[in-house]
């Protein structure tokens, strides 16, 4: 026969969240109330659900970490803010008022930075499609220009004959950093001797001001060791051009790449714990920088394009839970207003998200999907929360990087993105769309314009 248990006596004890007890380790969640201050509850009702918030502080503090962390570093440190990342004119200006110049990877990109009121020498175009007519305003507008192939060598060369200018260029370079598969794709390769020889083809041109060197080795970088050997290359890049031909460089550009604190699928350890700091990637890259030279004066500036890093957790989605429901299997489903037309990088992070109030200790899995009457629309696959109900609100977290310029029209309209100002004022930085902002580039054929049901 088996022992008898011992009796006790049923008693109330008050458990400390998050230490383990008897009943094993409560996974209470702390809701996430207030946003800089001002509670989420107010954000929803004055401007609506689901609504993007920017923390105004909250860029403004990483850029300025990330600036002090490589200036204590290396003398000469210039950020360009990378327009893909998130390109709002308010977040744009944010990073200018800060001092960090313009890096953009089209002519529309360009224009949205000069009507914002950048100069062109201050802004860094990059990316494989620059037009004719991007790149004869570039030129004229003395825009450092990031050459990315051949073809745009040679165009850039018959556009400054044309002009009688000179322009302002630099090459992109790709390489082995020990990271695969390799980011080749763009720009000129350093092993195969490709970047020297486009560098050679430079140098002999009367037409082309060489000033820098740049690469971008990829993006969510998780180690930061590749930087160190992309530095390193780079480095012996404009050795070699000051060594040959008294090339002294403006400037060498570690492009952006460092990853941000947002836990990839798949990936067990939360990123906090497996993401080098800011301070290892700085380590990384101004370490081989201070090999160049050794006086501040022959030392050429370095120039980051650090996107996603600088702003994910500037960044939070606010949504309301539409239904919960039980699938066929059992388990739980939660069905929020916030799909992956607006939350694209659901595809391959699992965002943080909390409850946005005081809800019930017990937890259970459950599967979040957005409202898209598409089966893909899947925000999170399986996570734990507590009970919700229809109305609760849920913040999503890290989402200030490619959310609002990935994100999609598609089956329904586009939500109010807000800035939370210094001062704890809340400012509409993107207004929500209606179906007249759609609809005004569609033309409808006179004949198609009647119909009888
Ligand atoms: C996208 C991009 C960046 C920014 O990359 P992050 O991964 O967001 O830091 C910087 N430079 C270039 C050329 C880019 O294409």
């Amino acid at each position: 026969m088996a022992d008898k248990k011992i009796y006790e006596k049923p008693i109330i004890t008050k458990h400390q969240s998050g230490m383990i007890n008897k009943f094993g380790s409560s996974p209470i969640t702390t809701p996430k109330t207030e946003i800089d201050g001002v509670p989420v509850k107010d954000l929803v009702e004055q401007f609506g659900s689901p609504v993007f918030v920017m923390s105004e502080k909250q860029i403004r503090n990483n850029l300025k970490n990330a600036v002090r962390i490589f200036k204590t570093r290396y003398p000469k440190v210039q950020f360009a803010w990378s327009y893909k990342t998130n390109y709002l004119n308010a977040i744009c200006s944010v990073y200018h008022q800060e001092g960090s110049w313009a890096e953009v990877v089209s002519g529309f990109e360009y224009e949205k930075a000069r009507n914002l009121g950048v100069d062109g020498k201050h802004i860094i175009f990059n990316g494989p499609d620059k037009s004719e007519e991007d790149l004869t305003r570039a030129i004229k507008e003395k825009a450092k220009i990031h050459i990315d192939h051949a073809d745009e060598l040679y165009k850039i060369i018959e556009l400054c004959d044309k002009l009688n200018l000179k322009a302002d260029v630099a090459i992109r370079v790709n390489m082995d950093t020990g990271i695969y598969p390799k980011w080749d794709r763009f720009g000129f390769n350093y092993e195969n001797g490709e970047a020297w020889q486009a560098l050679k083809r430079i140098v002999i041109s009367d037409k082309l001001n060489l000033i820098g060197l740049h690469t971008h080795i990829g993006t969510y970088m998780m180690t930061a060791d590749a930087y160190r050997v992309a530095a390193n290359k780079l480095v012996k890049l404009a050795k070699n051009l000051n060594d040959q031909f008294d090339i002294k460089l403006d400037y060498i550009d570690l492009g952006g790449g460092f990853a941000s604190k947002n836990t990839l699928i798949g990936q067990y350890l939360p990123a906090e714990e497996v993401v080098p700091t800011m301070e290892q990637f700085a380590d990384a890259i101004t370490s081989e920088m201070l090999e160049f030279a050794s006086t501040p004066d022959e030392m050429p500036t370095l120039i980051l394009e650090t996107g996603r890093a600088l702003i994910d957790d500037a960044g939070y989605l606010i949504t309301k839970v539409l239904a919960t429901k039980r699938l066929s299997t059992g388990k739980r489903s939660i069905v929020i207003d916030a799909g992956v037309n607006l939350l694209f990088t659901s595809f391959w992070y699992k965002h943080k998200i909390l409850p946005a109030q005081q809800s019930s200790v017990q937890s259970e899995n459950a599967t979040i999907y957005g409202p898209l009457c598409m089966n893909i629309d899947v925000i999170r696959d399986d996570i734990t929360l507590p009970a919700l109900k229809k109305d609760d609100l849920l913040v999503i977290h890290y989402v200030g990087a490619y959310e609002v310029t990935q994100w999609m029209q598609f089956i329904t309209l586009r939500p109010n993105v807000v800035m939370v100002m210094e001062d704890g004022s809340v400012e509409i930085i993107r207004d929500k769309e209606v179906v007249e902002d759609i609809v005004r580039k569609e033309r409808l054929p006179e004949k198609l314009k009647k119909f009888k049901l």
